[in-house]
């Protein structure tokens, strides 16, 4: 008997829709082809939930989120509920409450420059020949954005504000974890960013990623400051794997790392919470990095590449159908190198293919 997991599907708004119909295709015909079903829960989530009954996080789509393993989601938003008040707008009133809800305390965002897409990345050619493939781990529920004392205050006749960066060594133990656990699925080779020549959350930091790498020998770590992280990753991307960091360090390290990738059209990221028992799962729920394209949705010629991708992350790391996974992310770069494009990718160069969302899809699936 085939194996069958449960996922739940959030579209969302803008491009949402439309990519993630694709990246359900794309599922479909891999599952044809590797033995194992998803039963797929559809739900309302952000724009789309709003309009429906007012809530942009209903507790029927919570509810189809808990009785999945995992959940694959499109994107929120746009200008029609940019006037609502904060706490019911899109983004604040769904992503957030589901990464706490889940304890999605992992983000991992791959910055990959596909060989035939270097001309579209900002980082000199001739200094990435290759292309890249760099995971950026980031801890997400932790350090300066939520530690305590925050606060503003009078001092001396003037104002002063401050934050406090805080780690408790287990959250440095489990963001660990899951850094090497993703380090022994790729290139066994983890880079530990951290500025522990300043701060004591970094020493606690680097002596903890010492300790835990003792569980991994297989994996190759290094240590690198994060200014001196930020300069090499424009300098060498090509030779970084997994890169794992703090929250702060990590919000602008996976920012830059996409920036260096050339298209936010391509990039699929996964953030990940409790372990399931006895295995090396997650729950996790995964998107595309960028946001709902208002500017183009309903056009039918968003680059879905991003949502297929995390489609195969999610096979990945919460069902433990990697081979699935790399079968999906080996038909996408066949389908790139074989010349096809959409808008925000093309050049107009000899030998391109210019195409919509679903031939993009189809030119995909067919070299599954
Ligand atoms: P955006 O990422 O939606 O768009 C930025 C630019 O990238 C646009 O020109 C867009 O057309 C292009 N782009 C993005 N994805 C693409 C794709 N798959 N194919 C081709 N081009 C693509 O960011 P934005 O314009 O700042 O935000 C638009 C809306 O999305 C806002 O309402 C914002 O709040 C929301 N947003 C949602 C998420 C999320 O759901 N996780 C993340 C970021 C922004």
């Amino acid at each position: 008997m085939s194996r069958t997991h449960r996922i739940a599907v959030l579209a969302g708004d803008g491009i949402g829709p439309e990519v993630m119909s694709e990246s359900l295709r794309v599922l479909d015909a891999v599952e044809a082809r590797s033995g194992f079903a998803t039963e797929r829960t559809e739900a309302l989530v952000g724009g789309a939930a709003i309009d429906d009954g007012g809530h942009p996080l209903p507790e029927a789509t919570v509810n189809a989120c808990e009785a999945s393993d995992a959940i694959l989601f499109g994107s929120v938003g746009g200008p029609k509920w940019e006037s609502l008040p904060p706490d019911i707008q899109p983004e604040r009133g769904a992503l957030l409450p589901l990464r706490k809800h889940f304890g999605l305390f992992a983000n991992l965002r791959p910055g990959v420059c596909l060989p035939s897409l270097t001309h579209a990345s900002p980082v000199k050619n001739e200094l990435i020949p290759n292309g890249f493939d760099v995971l950026c781990v980031r801890e997400l529920t932790g350090g300066v954005y939520f530690g305590s004392p925050k606060g503003r205050e009078e001092r001396d006749g003037e104002p002063v504000a401050f934050d406090t960066m805080i780690y408790k060594k287990s959250e440095i133990e489990r963001i660990l974890h899951v850094a090497f656990t993703a380090a022994m699925q790729r290139g066994k080779r983890l880079t530990s960013v951290d500025k522990a020549n300043v701060l004591a959350s970094s020493v606690l930091w680097r002596e903890t990623a010492t300790e835990v790498a003792a569980s991994y020998p297989e994996v190759r770590m290094d240590h690198l400051y994060v200014d001196n992280a930020a300069m090499q990753l424009v300098r060498r991307p090509g030779s970084f794997d997994v890169m794992v960091t703090e929250n702060l360090f990590g919000d602008i390290l996976s920012d830059e790392m996409a920036m260096i990738s050339g298209s936010l059209g391509m990039l699929p990221s996964a953030s990940l919470g409790a372990k399931k028992e006895g295995t090396d799962l997650y729950f996790g729920m995964y998107e595309p990095s960028g946001g709902s394209a208002p500017d183009i949705a309903g056009q039918g010629i968003a680059n879905p590449i991003a949502q297929i991708l995390s489609a195969a992350m999610l096979l990945r790391y919460s069902l433990g159908e990697g081979q699935a996974a790399d079968l999906i992310e080996a038909a996408v770069a066949r389908t790139i190198d074989a010349g096809f494009r959409t808008g925000d990718i093309a050049t107009g160069a000899d030998g391109e293919t210019k195409v919509g969302t679903k031939d993009m899809a189809d030119a995909i699936i067919e070299r599954l």
